[in-house]
């Protein structure tokens, strides 16, 4: 006989921990206590010192309850108490600065789901069915201590037997603060646009929707952190209408399938991809199309034009799992907002904003407190990595290797926003916010900051923002009262992100891949090589500096840094290029307009920005003159790609300078002569890419002679490029280099807040 006790860090609060131990423990005849405290849970254990064992392992293993992550588990002898004869749950000690203890929203679970379809039980066909395994809790969160009542449950009364599940610490549903059924929890109901009741019973409205959908109409569905907007996703003119109405011309739509199967039979799924689409975060997964295609319907060829990839989630909400068994087999289901704005999680809301998009509306009676898109990932090197972190991922910190003492707010970026907070140890990122330059988002962005800093119980005295005089962030940060702020230059926080998520300080050979970025200098920086820590960093090279013409629209007009280009190529008069003119150029007066500019140097910057080179490459092998969405013909251009080609164009180096300089110019030279020579776009798509490979080789193997430094990071936004990435961190790999690359949080602007604040952390420590 003896008696442990036993502490465990991570999440392990509101995962059903508790009821799982207590399970464990009555059937291996322990005795004992568990309870939550502010640094996880204790417990104490009483039994054979086999029976323990036991329990520990398979808390780790088999038992292990869904969302719980065990971090560290540390376990010492106590006493033997004489007379004990059960296990308890005890109160939580509350003693102490409490940690975060909301979890992510989570994928309904198999068991939900067994219930939910099982005509004996009392959820059966009950689309709001959860447990502490699964279900809402970020989302319908309005304060903490995360209880019953500070969520949008609390207005929904218990009934005698969800009450019973909730008190029983044997029972799946053990404090699940969601837990409904159809007799006590929140209904759904179907409407018009108008937002007219046209079918009030829950089951026949999911019916009804379904048969919409197959008849090709527009469905608005709220679903776990906002509403979707649904089409059948093989019908051509469903499609085609709702790209119209949302006036989303381009862009990719997300689908939803209800089975790995369903997905097979249009990309390509492996094991390890499949393991993510399943998982209880439930995020788009970006999947390579199948090159020959299986028999079944066709996908709508208006679902994602000019990309080589699609974005899938399998069904994540009960809800989802009935309309589609009883739907089309895909779904498009893309978030419910107009364009840029912010998503829609509100009833009222949703039909004055939506209602000239939707036919239909499947409402229900759940508030959504915070609104949280779906999170989007691709797999790099047999890993998800994060481009969109929200649901499902957040509210989860990253951890800083020490203690901090001040509150930090960092603002982030202004395109594809997130901010971040630090506390204590804990860097505590926002869900993705969107575009700053929307008044909607900007709104959504002060109010999110002040919501969440009530969650997670933080008062700033610090901010940390970008240098960008211009942007929307810095400003909303200057204006703040009392505290300190520092500013950090953008792609030095692309680097921090990484170092962050890896728990690395640096110093390290930082790569940056990017489209624009505020310098020290004030030119627009975007091709870097930063030899950078968490302290300082050093601008040790980058691309050769081309003139911008246009400032903002050349990000939307890829031409501006085209003719840029190609007139640092070939000379003012653009000798030679007639033929290849002729087919590119559309508006004329626009091109003379620029042309004179860039020989005056009017309304000009000087960039180093990689993705206008990836922009002007993209225009001039003819894939697109506009970039509709951010990245649109970049990532045209890697669709393109011929991976099975083998030579690349050479790019020019400086090395002559302290500074090391790429130069794109001999690229640029060479492109040119093979589309002359009517070279195929997707062999030189792949000859372009291959340059900065072997340039990102080069860059890096000169600072590690110069540096003597051997890990490199790899950040920014054009490393989203797949193709790009994979093959730089393979070839970099290859030559003995450690390479660390972003994977929980973005590479791109979605990852400025936690690089910002990870500096800013260690400042305000030193
Ligand atoms: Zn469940
Ligand atoms: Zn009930
Ligand atoms: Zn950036």
């Amino acid at each position: 006989m003896e008696r442990q006790r036993i502490i465990i860090t991570g999440a392990v609060q509101g995962v059903g921990f508790r009821p799982t131990v207590f399970r464990l423990a009555e059937h291996l005849g322990l005795t004992g206590w568990i309870r939550n405290d502010t640094a996880g849970v204790v417990m104490e254990l009483q039994g054979t010192g086999q029976a323990i064992e036991r329990l520990l392992a398979r808390l780790q293993t088999d038992d292990k309850p869904r969302l719980a992550s065990i971090i560290t588990c540390r376990q010492q002898p106590v006493p033997v108490a004489c007379g004990e004869k059960a296990f308890s749950i005890l109160a939580s000690d509350a003693s102490g600065d409490p940690r975060v203890q909301v979890t992510p929203d989570t994928a309904v679970c198999e068991a939900c789901l067994t219930e939910m379809r099982d005509a004996r039980d009392f959820r059966h066909a009950y689309p709001f069915i959860n447990c502490t395994h699964c279900g809402p809790r970020y989302s319908i969160v309005t304060s903490v201590p995360y209880d019953r009542p500070n969520t949008t449950m609390s207005v929904f009364a218990m009934c005698e037997t969800c009450q019973q599940q909730y008190d029983n610490p044997a029972d799946r549903r053990f404090h699940a603060q969601p837990v409904a059924c159809p007799r006590c929890g929140p209904v759904c109901w179907l409407t018009d646009a108008q937002g007219r009741t046209l079918e009030a019973d829950p089951g026949r409205s999911i019916t009804q929707a379904a048969e919409a959908l197959k008849h090709g109409k527009i469905v608005a569905i709220k679903g776990v952190g906002g509403f979707h907007l649904a089409v059948d996703a093989c019908q051509e003119g469903a499609v085609a209408r709702l790209r119209e109405r949302k006036h989303r011309d381009h862009k990719p739509f997300a689908l939803m399938a209800s089975s790995v199967a369903v997905i097979k039979r249009h990309c390509e799924v492996d094991a390890d991809a499949e393991v993510v689409l399943a998982s209880a975060q439930s995020p788009i997964v970006l999947l390579p199309k199948k090159a020959v295609k299986v028999l079944g319907p066709d996908l709508a060829s208006g679902v994602a034009p000019g990309v080589n990839t699609l974005g899938w989630m399998l069904c994540y909400a009960p809800l989802h799992w009935m309309l589609f068994d009883q739907g089309p087999d895909v779904l498009v289901m893309t978030s419910g907002n107009v364009s840029n704005e912010p998503l829609i999680c509100d009833n009222d809301l949703a039909v004055s904003r939506l209602g000239e998009i939707a036919d239909l509306f499947v409402m229900h009676n759940r508030e959504i407190h915070r609104q949280v898109d779906d999170s989007i990932v691709h797999m790099i090197n047999r890993n998800p990595v994060l481009l969109r972190r929200s649901r499902g991922y957040m509210p989860a910190p990253v951890y800083l290797k020490q203690a901090n003492t001040s509150a930090i707010l960092a603002a982030g970026s202004d395109l594809k926003n997130t901010f971040c907070f630090v506390k204590q140890d804990q860097l505590l990122c926002s869900e993705h916010i969107g575009d700053l330059a929307d008044a909607g988002v900007y709104r959504h962005f002060v109010q999110s900051v002040d919501h969440l800093k009530g969650l997670f119980d933080v008062d700033p005295v610090v901010v940390a923002c970008d240098l960008h005089p211009g942007y929307y962030s810095t400003q909303y940060a200057q204006q703040l009262k009392q505290v300190r702020m520092i500013q950090v230059q953008h792609h030095w926080a692309h680097v921090a992100s990484c170092l962050a998520e890896h728990q690395v300080d640096g110093p390290v050979i930082g790569l940056v891949a990017d489209g624009t970025g505020y310098g020290v200098d004030g030119a627009v920086w975007g091709c870097e090589c930063l030899i950078a820590s968490l302290d300082s960093f050093q601008r040790f090279g980058h691309l050769e500096y081309f003139s911008l013409p246009g400032g903002d629209k050349a990000a939307r007009e890829p031409w501006r840094p085209g003719l840029s280009l190609l007139t640092q190529a070939f000379g003012p008069d653009l000798e030679g290029l007639d033929g290849l003119l002729e087919q590119r150029v559309g508006d004329t007066e626009a091109w003379d307009v620029v042309r004179q500019q860039l020989g005056r140097g009017l309304n000009c910057v000087d960039t180093s920005s990689l993705g206008r080179v990836f922009d002007a490459v993209a225009w001039l092998l003819g894939l697109g003159s506009t970039n509709h969405f951010d990245a649109q013909l970049p990532m045209a251009l890697e669709s393109v790609v011929d991976v099975s080609v083998a030579g690349a164009y050479e790019l020019g180096f400086d090395t002559l300078d302290e500074v090391v300089l790429w130069d794109v110019i001999p690229v640029i030279r060479d492109l040119v002569t093979d589309i002359q020579a009517g070279c195929e776009v997707p062999v030189m798509a792949a000859k372009f890419h291959w340059a900065w490979i072997e340039g990102f080789v080069a860059m890096a193997e000169i600072a590690q002679i110069r540096t003597g430094l051997d890990t490199v990071v790899l950040s920014g936004g054009v490393f989203c490029n797949r193709i790009l990435l994979t093959r730089t961190i393979k070839a970099l790999t290859q030559l003995g280099f450690d390479v660390l690359w972003n994977q929980s949080f973005p590479a791109n602007d979605g990852g400025i807040a936690l690089g910002q604040a990870a500096i800013a952390a260690k400042k305000v420590t030193l």
